[in-house]
């Protein structure tokens, strides 16, 4: 296709017209999408699910695609002038079999969570089991909590890890052959070890279940061949694009070898089943101009830069990990094999307490338990950190060093005064957030955010 210069131009016009129009009609909304850029470049992300768009995503998310309403699948729209809708649907769509071997893809979920919403449906009546990780052992929260639908429309059966961390796969199987779910779900938040889909799978065999993955934390290790892909084990796999795959909000739902194949109990294939799932059982038209930023993220997914960026998020696990470990921090299970680094406070200092402390000083994490926690979710004994943003920012060992260090320091400077109130003295608290600026200016977190 000829390269064509003016459409861009176009665009770009009306990108810098709508700043200076959102500037003109709306200075209070304007100067708080300000201060969000400012906080972003200003604070260092530990969260294990940060990530950081890139500008060519981000402008896809801009695009003239909000306007089109494209309710159905494509080439089969409710209503005309979906041609180019239709085009970059069946790209991302494409670009999501490539990238993770599937034989099915379904792009227009809004999230994770509404991916699993709609697999869950799809395949189970209400009042049917589910086995699903335990969130206060490392699972999501939409993984058959009770405080979600799936726990509340479905009977939740949880399991979770042994001491050292690791899920529990002895406790998985005793579980599914004692209560038979119609579906095992295998996929966690704050866990740091690999997961074993091909075990998974074998109990699910065993215990004639359906396997859902869900690798929204780890897809991006996924793409670039650091962790197992499930796509062939799970016989459903879903995701979100924002997290690892540093694209926009919203879900993929992918499967392998299986998605041609009959749903047990059901007359149609799983790919017929889970198109229907999306729509029109559970949402509308999709966000197109989403859909348009998840195949530019799925895109990069494939290059060298992203394979790097995940190489990083690895080395910097690793050196996360050692370097608290040298500092007589206890590290869940001693180590971490992907971009999660969960660690266990001691005595009176709560995770609770943690996040409010490192938060104050600019460096941001979730509390979270860890196994044999006996304080409850809201307060917990562990703090979960990822490397993900720090892998964009380029962070090296160096820089890891220093995060390690950082961390310590306010840990050590806190007083606890009960499970969440404490005390940090505010000239140290000011010296720890001038530091954290520093390191912040040093590794930036994207050029164009760079004030
Ligand atoms: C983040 C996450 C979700 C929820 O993702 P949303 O897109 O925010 O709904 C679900 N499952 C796992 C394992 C996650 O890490």
């Amino acid at each position: 296709m000829a390269v064509n210069t003016a459409p861009l131009e176009v665009q770009a016009d009306l990108l810098r017209r709508g700043l200076a129009d959102l500037q003109a009609e709306d200075p209070e909304l304007a100067s708080l999408l300000d201060a969000e850029v400012s906080r972003q470049h200003h604070t260092l992300s530990l969260m294990s699910s940060s990530s950081t768009v890139r500008p060519s995503i981000l402008v896809s998310c801009a695009s003239a695609l909000v306007n089109v309403t494209a309710e159905g699948m494509p080439g089969k729209r409710h209503g005309t002038g979906c041609e180019v809708a239709d085009r970059v649907e069946l790209l991302a769509i494409r670009r999501a079999r490539e990238l993770f071997d599937a034989h099915y893809a379904a792009v227009q979920s809004h999230s994770a969570s509404s991916a699993i919403s709609q697999v869950l449906s799809a395949l189970l009546e209400p009042g049917d089991t589910l086995l699903g990780m335990a969130h206060d052992q490392g699972g999501d929260l939409t993984l058959g909590s009770p405080a979600v639908f799936t726990g509340a429309y479905y009977k939740a059966i949880r399991y979770g890890t042994t001491s050292a961390g690791l899920i529990d796969y002895e406790q998985v199987r005793s579980l599914a052959l004692a209560h038979r779910p119609r579906i095992i779900l295998c996929g966690a938040w704050a866990y740091s070890r690999v997961v074993d889909f091909e075990r998974f799978r074998a109990i699910a065999d065993e215990a004639g279940a359906i396997l859902l993955a869900d690798i929204s934390h780890i897809a991006g290790l996924v793409a670039t061949g650091r962790h197992p892909n499930p796509i062939n084990a799970a016989h459903v796999t879903v995701t979100c694009t924002h997290k690892q795959l540093g694209g926009p909000r919203g879900g993929l739902i992918l499967s392998g070898r299986d998605a041609h194949t009959k749903v047990p109990g059901l007359r149609s294939t799983f790919s017929r089943v889970l198109d229907h799932a999306v729509f029109p059982r559970m949402q509308g038209a999709p966000a197109m101009n989403m859909i348009a930023a998840k195949a530019a993220a799925l895109g990069y997914a494939k290059s060298a830069e992203f394979d790097a960026c995940m190489g990083r998020v690895r080395t910097l696990a690793d050196e996360l990990a050692r370097g608290f470990e040298a500092r007589d921090v206890e590290v869940v299970g001693g180590c971490s094999e992907n971009h999660t680094v969960l660690i266990r406070l001691r005595g009176a200092l709560t995770g609770a307490i943690a996040e409010s402390a490192l938060g104050s000083c600019g460096l941001l994490l979730s509390k979270h338990r860890v196994p044999g926690d006996t304080r409850s979710s809201a307060v917990t004994s562990g703090v979960c950190i990822g490397t993900g943003a720090l892998a964009q920012r380029k962070l090296d060992r160096e820089g890891a060093c220093q995060v390690v260090a950082l961390v310590c320091r306010v840990l050590d400077s806190v007083t606890p005064l009960d499970e969440l109130e404490y005390h940090l003295e505010p000239s140290v608290r000011e010296q720890l957030r001038s530091e954290v600026d520093a390191l912040c200016a040093r590794y930036p977190i994207a050029d164009y955010l760079e004030h």
